[in-house]
């Protein structure tokens, strides 16, 4: 789960993280009352979405009087923002952060990750602050430091002094960073986060070291025991069909292809993505029905990978604990309901398939039917083309 940067900052200050003083803003005369609160001469106001690279999409701006702030604040919320992050359809912009201006002497960055592989948290740390991380990585990688995490010990005192090194931090500000790393790591593990990312971390003109911007991500399997994190869930900022999927109880993630699939399993469906790349077509969609899809549940399945408007959907199902004719049966009862207008590719193998496959051959419906996967997978290619 994602929350806004914020909330992100909310959470920081809880754990002595400093952040600027600011608040959330739903309307531009909120946002003046926010910025006159703050008092000050500069303010910046900045476009809350989850997706990063705000700043070069117009979403954040340096107020210089309350007058500015509004003009900001009523040309961002409202608006549509696109970033590198939120893919071309963009992000429509529901709230602003309005922050004191601060003088910023240098940017730095900082992160802590969970690393799968090594089982470890790691503290990763660039002088290069303010540039896309991915960039850096690519390009100058001695500039990040890293620093994996035991988790029996946490955060040891040589990794802070190591991350401080290679941040070229000293004196004071040295000392800042090193309450500030431990304030960050543990919010990280109070909190069950699964990333947390400050981009740019500025060092101001006056010595004191503040996390401009925020990220959080946490781990989905540990809400239950985060529940202010879950009150922070904002559905506004997620797929309206990933929403509408786990609802329904699926598994569903939308991709930029164009062939709708609804898979049993989510094995079975990664290899079904991957044999459909493999003969050339692009996936419109992830769907697991899981191992217990009824009628109903295959029918909200399909409605979902329609409104996505895909040029032909394929069905791979293997049924195991699940009977081929059962999935016939809702496959059948769904096309009919929903108005099936795109080519259906169907493959069933497994328990009860003969019964499956009568059924699909006595709907009337213009099923195009596949054995194996290979088969499956070269009839969808061919139907997507071929209505192109
Ligand atoms: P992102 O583009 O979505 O990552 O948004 P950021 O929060 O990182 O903001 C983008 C850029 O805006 C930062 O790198 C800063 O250069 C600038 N910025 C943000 N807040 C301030 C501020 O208080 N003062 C000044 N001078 N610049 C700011
Ligand atoms: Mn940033």
């Amino acid at each position: 789960m994602n929350i806004h940067e914020y909330q992100a900052k909310g959470v920081f200050a809880q754990f002595g993280v400093w952040v600027p003083r600011g608040n959330v803003a739903h309307t531009a005369e909120e946002a003046v009352e926010i910025a006159r609160r703050l008092g000050g001469s500069v303010y910046v106001v900045k476009a809350q979405i989850h997706a990063g690279g705000r700043g070069k999409a117009g979403g954040v701006k340096v107020c210089k009087s309350l007058d500015e702030v509004f003009e900001a604040a009523t040309k961002i919320l409202g608006s549509t923002l696109v970033t590198h992050q939120t893919g071309p359809k963009g992000q429509l912009v529901r709230r602003v952060l309005v922050e004191e201006g601060l003088a910023i002497a240098k940017e730095l960055y900082l992160s802590l990750v969970l690393d799968r592989e090594n089982k470890r948290i790691v503290l990763m740390g660039s002088t290069e602050g303010g540039m896309e991380i991915e960039e850096v990585a690519k390009k100058t990688p001695e500039k990040i430091i890293k620093e994996s995490i035991d988790p029996i010990v946490g955060l040891q005192p040589f990794q802070i002094r190591n991350v401080v090194a290679g941040l070229a931090l000293s004196g004071a500000t040295a000392k800042l960073a090193a309450t500030f790393l431990k304030g960050l790591y543990q919010m990280f593990i109070e909190k069950d986060a699964s990333l947390v990312e400050i981009n740019p971390l500025v060092i101001t003109a006056d010595g004191q070291l503040v996390a401009l911007d925020a990220k959080m991500n946490f781990d989905d399997n540990a809400l239950y025991r985060q529940q202010d994190i879950v009150a922070m869930h904002d559905p506004d900022e997620e797929d309206p069909l990933e929403v509408e999927a786990s609802k329904a109880d699926l598994s569903y993630i939308k991709l930029d292809g164009d062939i709708g699939n609804l898979v049993n399993g989510a094995g079975l469906a990664m290899a079904t993505m991957d044999i459909i790349q493999h003969f050339g077509g692009r996936p419109a969609n992830f769907l697991d029905v899981g191992g217990s899809a009824d009628r109903a549940k295959v029918k909200a399945a399909f409605e979902i990978i329609l409104k996505d408007k895909p040029k032909a959907i394929l069905v791979n199902i293997f049924g195991g604990i699940m009977y081929c004719d059962v999935i016939a049966d809702g496959v059948v009862a769904a096309a009919r309901e929903v108005d099936l207008n795109v080519p259906l590719v169907v493959r069933l193998q497994g328990t009860n398939v003969e019964e499956g496959r009568r059924i699909l051959k006595e709907s009337g419906l213009t099923i195009i039917s596949a054995q194996t996967m290979e088969e499956a997978a070269r009839k969808v290619v061919a139907a997507s083309r071929a209505g192109v």
